[in-house]
């Protein structure tokens, strides 16, 4: 019986979103990642290559693992091939980490210990960034549609001198337009549609909304389990007033605590179902299921992609029949064990599944370890309240959780092996480990168990 329980599917442009800024694939998981979407019936996809990117014109943006032109080049065909609609990302106010935390560029912030939002008084910024534009349109041009500008949380707006007399004169709605507005046109020039993140636009004037509207769509995000909290009906009413063409944003992973290492399923599903029903109903231009790797660019990464590989599914089919529906939830499992899933997912999906749930519950475990340590009348000076067997019971119980933190983070790095280059593996299970394995020493010089 098929999940998908519609002849036609309640939101026509159902995309998800790879932030490669963390866990990035393999160049070949990356390939493979595409056929599995189109198993879930997903026709677009964002991306967000960040440092993974080939980059030409700067070449120090690349990582260390960065994909060659040829991936890139063979991702582009290989989506093509499968009806899926490929939308990249390069930033362009705020989330400029990536760009701004080099040496070279760091003039350009818009606050100089804050590295992430860009200048927009700079004559260099916009110059920057179309330079990056227009890098990944010689690899995208002529396959692509939308591209995405970012322009999100771009917070310290207004804080430089130039740009708060910028503000103060014509408000921050206007200082902004000053710098979006030259990229959004050398982007349409090219015959592509630009897309903006929505936060920044939430209090504009109409005037300035309109203005914004006959050049760039916006995308609309909310990842809580009820999304039109924060995001409130009035406010897509108020883009709608405005002639601005609307895409939502929900998430299917990365939206359930900046350092968790499964997503919360539950909620992700209340999120997409709520975005597919308003997606449907105010007919937007699409709806794209987020997947954040990392919270920002300077913060460790969030769940990884592989054991979300059922919250991504799920997605699709959830825009697909523009509802959640307990069968498909309860034929998750199966559909991503047999057929064409099976190969892509399988036993692959299951492994690093429960290697990311045993490393959560170890994890979880850390709070009580603590408490059993603080409760050592020793660390205060009571020298004379010691109990030996006490001691010795806390060390055993340290060192049993310890080697299990271990145990725990080489399953998950086996279970992560050839589907994420080992450099991130390893960054990965260090993020979780490092802290324990450096309180070791320390604890086993409080707890000597004499
Ligand atoms: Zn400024």
């Amino acid at each position: 019986m098929s999940m998908f329980e519609t002849a036609k599917p309640a939101v026509k442009v159902r995309g998800i979103h790879l932030d490669l800024k963390g866990l990035p694939p393999t160049p070949k998981r990356l390939i493979e990642l595409l056929d599995l979407l189109a198993t879930a019936r997903i026709n677009c996809v964002l991306v967000e290559w960040e440092d993974m990117y080939p980059w030409a014109t700067y070449p120090e943006l690349r990582c260390a693992t960065a994909y060659s032109r040829a991936t890139v080049d063979r991702f582009l065909r290989r989506a093509g091939e499968l009806g899926i609609e490929v939308v990249p990302l390069v930033q362009s106010f705020g989330h400029m980490e990536t760009v701004l935390c080099r040496k070279r560029f760091a003039h350009l912030r818009e606050v100089p210990d804050h590295v992430g939002d860009l200048c927009p008084s700079r004559p260099e910024s916009g110059a920057v960034v179309l330079a990056m534009v227009e890098d990944v349109l010689r690899t995208h041009e002529g396959r692509i549609t939308h591209f995405h500008l970012g322009g999100d949380e771009a917070w310290t707006l207004g804080s430089c001198p130039t740009c708060r007399r910028a503000v103060q004169r014509r408000g921050k709605a206007a200082l902004y337009l000053r710098h979006i507005v030259p990229l959004l046109d050398a982007v349409a020039k090219r015959g592509v549609r630009p897309i903006l993140w929505d936060d920044m636009m939430r209090d504009w004037p109409q005037k300035a909304l309109r203005e914004l509207g006959a050049r760039t769509d916006l995308m609309c995000w909310s990842y809580r389990p009820a999304p039109f909290e924060k995001l409130t009906p009035e406010i897509l009413d108020r883009f709608a007033r405005a002639g601005v063409r609307i895409w939502g944003a929900s998430a299917f992973k990365g939206a359930d605590g900046p350092i968790v290492d499964v997503c919360n399923l539950e909620n992700r599903l209340a999120n997409m179902a709520a975005w597919s029903r308003a997606a449907r109903r105010r007919e937007m231009a699409g709806l794209v299921a987020t997947g954040w790797s990392r919270y920002s660019t300077f913060c460790a990464p969030c769940e990884g992609l592989e054991p979300s590989l059922d919250a991504l599914v799920l997605g699709g089919v959830v825009m697909w029949n523009g509802r959640r529906s307990s069968r498909s939830e309860k034929a998750i499992d199966g559909f991503l064990s047999r057929g064409r899933a099976g190969q892509l997912a399988g036993d692959r999906f299951a492994r690093c599944r429960a290697a990311s749930e045993q490393l959560a519950n170890w994890r979880g475990q850390f709070a009580n370890h603590l408490q059993n340590l603080q409760l050592l009348p020793q660390l205060a000076g009571e020298h004379d309240r010691v109990n030996p067997s006490a001691v010795r019971r806390v060390r055993t119980q340290w060192d049993r959780y310890t080697r299990a933190g271990k145990e725990r983070g080489r399953e998950w790095a086996k279970s992560h092996a050839g589907l994420v280059p080992k450099l991130w593996v390893d960054r990965y299970v260090k993020s979780r480990l490092a802290l324990v394995e450096r309180m070791d020493p320390v604890v086993r010089g409080l707890v000597k168990g004499k």
